[in-house]
């Protein structure tokens, strides 16, 4: 059987993205940090899908939706 799909992203332990052994790990700038710290809601740059327990990121994202569900 053939496909010509990609394979699903997932960690060594076959978790994806939506796995509740995986965490999203928001990345902020510099900026970012100062303003969660004092309170503001801040829009993460990047988010990453750790997993916790192999420890190994499934997959970072940068798109705009995915960011937003973290601000
Ligand atoms: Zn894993």
């Amino acid at each position: 059987m053939e496909t010509s799909e990609p394979p699903p992203k997932t960690c060594r332990c076959g978790h994806s993205r939506g796995h509740h052994m995986v965490s999203a790990d928001p990345e902020y700038t510099p900026w970012g940090w100062v303003r969660l710290v004092v309170g503001i809601s801040t829009r993460p740059t990047k988010i990453k899908y750790r997993c916790r327990r192999c420890d190994q990121v499934v997959e970072s994202t940068t798109a705009g939706a995915d960011l937003d569900s973290y601000y």
